[in-house]
């Protein structure tokens, strides 16, 4: 099923038309709009019209994080306040937020790439879709909301946390498809459980997880203990929020809605264009974007794009799950370690729980890493004996995959806190 088929299924050479189009109003735009970009532009002696097409895109600047706090809040807006018709922000664990500002238009196109997400993850008109992400000025509450109404879905706007008021609309209201983190989605199937709901009591049928990294086993316990089919959907502030990309039914990577989304890898350190295949940065530039259109955005996330044909038939590129944030990497002895590469293991493991937290130390001059992870509750009324030898085993696969050594901590079920938006996997106590 599609939302949108004309442009899920597009030819490679109408897309590339398209984008082609969009690129071109897109560079004017910025140059005439947004004092920021005019500079770039003629510190390189550019002018969007020595830009012949979206293949040209490398000659141009990047955009980072650091240039949207720079100018603060609305220096790269390109258009006019009264043309801006909602603002959002993201978190920004430090300083100010990051601003970012929809035209009526730019709420549209994010409905329909929402849309489009939502039903490529099984979603329909006749959906009960339960949106437990955030409501406010974070990205995934509203985003969803409004393209699960342009489906015509029966949208119940919970917003995260109350588990139990969560637990009690999806029995009562009849929830057929579920949007949070993937995290939150564990918490709510512990609480089912604790609850003595058993999952086949409940409508769910599928549900759409992202906002935070999570790995292909944290899918399968999701799946198992929802009985639901998980899907992935990626997506970020800057760009418009949820609905940049998400996943079919084939479940082999997002389809990238390219239409409105360019996407690129490049080399994080060279900042080189990679080929399809290759791990990399993944850069976006917002072709459609009117409010804050960003021009090859370094989004620090690390993934590669995969351009070969989907069985679902849709042509738009897959990215794979994001591998982790180049700023989420902690450089443990000088070796970088991905918190989803350590969940990886840890949930090949059938004894442990998908809990766990990773808490980096300094003792003298070395640094520590101590996986603490939660165990199942038959476990951890077994022997002493017992759980040693679980850590033994667990410490020794980390250390092959990771090819460092770490502490692992065994603790009791529910002990590690738990979050209703974000998990927060990392708790980096050295003093720099
Ligand atoms: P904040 O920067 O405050 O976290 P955003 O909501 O804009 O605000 O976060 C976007 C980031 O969330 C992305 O750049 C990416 O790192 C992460 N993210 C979003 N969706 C996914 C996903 N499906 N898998 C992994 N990471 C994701
Ligand atoms: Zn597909």
């Amino acid at each position: 099923m599609y939302w949108n088929e004309r442009i899920e299924r597009i030819s490679r050479e109408e897309l590339t038309e398209i984008q082609n189009n969009r690129f071109s109003k897109m560079l004017r735009r910025i140059y005439h709009n947004v004092p920021f970009y005019r500079n770039k532009f003629q510190e390189l002696d550019i002018y969007p019209e020595d830009i012949r097409g979206i293949e040209d895109i490398s000659k141009l600047p990047f955009t980072t994080k650091q240039d949207l706090r720079d100018n603060y809040p609305y220096g790269l807006f390109a258009t006019d306040l009264s043309q801006i018709v909602r603002l959002h922000a993201s978190s920004g664990t430090t300083g100010k937020p990051i601003v970012v500002g929809y035209t009526r238009e730019d709420l549209n196109n994010w409905a329909e790439v929402c849309a489009r997400s939502i039903v490529a993850a099984g979603g329909s008109s006749n959906s009960v879709i339960q949106i437990a992400y955030g409501y406010g000025l974070f990205t995934g509450g509203l985003g969803l909301h409004y393209g699960a109404e342009r489906l015509g879905a029966s949208t119940i706007p919970i917003s995260s946390g109350n588990t139990d008021r969560q637990i009690m609309l999806m029995k009562d209201f009849h929830t057929t498809f579920l949007a949070c983190t993937p995290s939150y989605a564990l918490f709510l199937a512990d609480a089912l459980k604790d609850q003595g709901i058993s999952p086949e009591e409940l409508d769910l049928k599928s549900g759409i997880f992202g906002a935070e990294p999570w790995s292909e086993n944290m899918r399968k316990e999701i799946e198992k203990k929802l009985n639901i089919s998980a899907h992935n959907i990626y997506g970020l502030s800057e760009i418009c929020g949820p609905g940049v990309a998400s996943e079919c039914s084939c479940k082999n990577g997002m389809h990238i809605w390219e239409d409105h989304f360019y996407p690129e890898i490049v080399d994080p350190v060279s900042l080189e264009p990679l080929p399809y295949g290759s791990l990399g940065e993944l850069v976006f530039t917002s072709i459609t974007k009117e409010g804050i259109p960003l021009l090859r955005y370094r989004t620090r996330d690390l993934t590669a794009l995969h351009n070969e044909l989907c069985e679902c038939g849709r042509t738009h590129v897959r990215m794979e799950r994001v591998m982790g944030r180049s700023d989420d990497m902690i450089i443990i002895r000088g070796v970088n370690v991905f918190p989803s590469q350590i969940e990886d293991v840890l949930l090949q493991i059938g004894e442990l729980e998908p809990h766990y937290q990773l808490v980096v130390t300094r003792e003298g001059t070395l640094d520590c890493l101590e996986v603490q992870v939660e165990v199942t509750d038959n476990l951890f009324s077994d022997k002493i004996k017992n759980l040693e030898s679980l850590a033994n085993m667990i410490r020794q696969r980390l250390s092959s995959v990771l090819q460092i050594s770490s502490k692992v901590t065994l603790v009791e079920p529910r002990s590690i806190p738990r979050s209703e938006g974000k998990a927060k996997r990392v708790i980096d106590k050295r003093n720099y």
